[in-house]
Formats: structure tokens, C-alpha cells, sequence
């Protein structure tokens, strides 16, 4: 697959997997979403490749789902047929970055917001800039249940998740670090050393031990029953799209929701 939507490369043992939309905050559209699943799995099955790097080209990492192309292409979607494409391009897509058997980082700047939020969430580690900021929104903005991966609680705790929600604020790089949700922040200039250093460092452990440990951990998730309340919660967020506060966000227009975000 050629990539228009994102970049990627490689340096060394790191394969980078960069959402590259910066004029548009770098939303995550349907074919962003292709590409960065067809990166993962090239990532995965290329033995050169040790350590994935996502982060995004630009001021910001991603501002979320194209809420424009989803108002365009989908808003007349049946229960059905929005089930079936969330399902792939949202629970999936996530879940095969939470299953990648090599370590994975996130590199974090500006803006972090709903299925951005997702993405940098799925990942074993979160490098924040100064500048980094994390929100999900959608209650307020769009009537709906959180974003379709309900990560927030495991990353956060419960309190801060239900905080996160319920008011619909940014949560700043310093705050994400101080509750565990982020690994460093540094400052936004050398964010992308840093990340790079980190992912080097982590490069050179053995791949297999470093693939079992993560198993390990994810495993533990799993006995608590991670995998079983995410999968829960995205039938819960189906049946928010199909609520009545739901339906009269989008007819009032998603432009409203998005310069809503953007406040
Ligand atoms: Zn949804």
C-alpha cells in the first residue's frame, strides 16, 4: 500500500508511523486509518523492525476522527452498517496496536483529543512535550458514550477517567504525567530525540524477551478483565450513536461539534 495520509519510516531498529495530515490537525480519516493498520502489520512482520514510534507530523498528534468525512460518508449509515465499520476501523484497528507483539511508544505534541486519544492510548508508552494536551469530549460535543475504545480507566484510573468524561476538559502533559498516564514529558523542542533515544535503548533488549514481557503484561490487563470491558463498552457506545441526544447533535451539524472541540 502506498501512504498518503501517513508517514512512515525507518531508522535503524524504529519504524516511525506518523499521522501526517498537519493542515488538518492530522484528523484521522477512513483511509489515514487503512494506512496505519497496513503500517502496524508491515512493522510487525518486518524482522528488521524492533520498536514502533507513533506520533504526527505537524503541531498536533491527532485531533481525533475526520469528523467532516464522517458527516459526509456515513451519517445516513444503519445501525448495522456503522456497527460493522467501527467495529473494523475503531475497536480492530486499536486493539491490532494494543496486540503488537514489539514495544510500542506514542510521541506526543499538541493536540491529543478523542480517537487520537485512542490511538496514543493503545500504545505501551506515552512520550509527552510540554504542549501535549489529552481530552475526550464527545459526551459534551456529540451526545455520545466516550470514544469507541473505553482505554481511559486502565490508563488513568477510574476517578480521572470519569473526571476526563464528564467535564469534557484538556488534560495538560504535566497532569497526564503526575497521574501515570504518561511516561516523561520533555520539552516540545526535543521531543523527538527523546522519543527516538528511548526507543533505541528499548531496541536493544532481546526482541523475544521483550515480546513475552509485554504479553505478560497485557495478559495481566486481560485477568482483570480488560478485554472483556472494552468489548463491553463498544456495544455500550453503539447504542449511544443511536440515542435521541445522538441524533440531534448530528442534525445540528457536526461543524457545530467540531468548533465546539476546538474551544
Ligand atoms: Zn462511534
Amino acid at each position: 500500500m502506498a501512504y498518503s495520509n501517513i508517514a512512515y519510516e525507518i531508522d535503524g531498529a524504529v519504524a516511525r508511523l506518523s499521522h501526517d495530515r498537519p493542515a488538518l490537525r492530522n484528523a484521522e480519516s477512513q483511509e489515514l486509518l487503512d494506512e496505519l493498520d497496513d503500517a502496524v502489520r508491515r512493522a510487525t512482520a518486518d524482522p528488521a523492525v524492533r520498536v514502533l514510534v507513533f506520533d504526527g507530523k505537524g503541531e498536533h498528534f491527532s485531533a481525533g476522527h475526520d469528523l467532516k468525512q464522517g458527516a459526509e460518508k456515513r451519517s445516513g449509515f444503519s445501525v448495522e452498517q456503522r456497527w460493522a465499520y467501527e467495529e473494523l476501523y475503531y475497536l480492530e484497528y486499536a486493539l491490532r496496536i494494543w496486540d503488537c507483539p514489539k514495544p510500542t511508544i506514542a510521541s506526543v505534541q499538541g493536540a491529543c483529543i478523542a480517537g487520537g486519544f485512542m490511538v496514543a492510548n493503545m500504545c505501551d508508552l506515552i512520550v509527552a512535550a510540554d504542549d501535549a494536551f489529552f481530552s475526550d469530549p464527545v459526551c459534551h460535543t456529540l451526545g455520545a458514550a466516550a470514544v469507541e475504545v473505553l482505554i481511559h480507566p486502565w490508563v488513568m484510573g477510574a476517578r480521572k477517567a470519569k473526571e476526563m468524561l464528564f467535564m469534557g476538559g484538556r488534560m495538560t502533559a504535566d497532569d497526564a504525567y503526575r497521574i501515570g498516564m504518561v511516561n516523561k514529558v520533555v520539552p516540545r523542542a526535543s521531543l523527538e530525540a527523546e522519543t527516538m533515544a528511548m526507543a533505541r535503548h528499548i531496541g536493544k533488549a532481546e526482541p523475544f524477551a521483550l515480546k513475552l514481557v509485554k504479553r505478560s503484561i497485557n495478559r495481566t490487563l486481560d485477568a482483570q478483565g480488560l478485554r472483556t470491558a472494552l468489548h463491553a463498552h463498544f456495544d455500550t457506545h453503539q447504542l449511544s450513536h443511536v440515542s435521541e441526544a445522538f441524533k440531534a447533535a448530528r442534525d445540528r451539524g457536526l461543524a457545530n461539534a467540531i468548533k465546539k472541540a476546538k474551544e
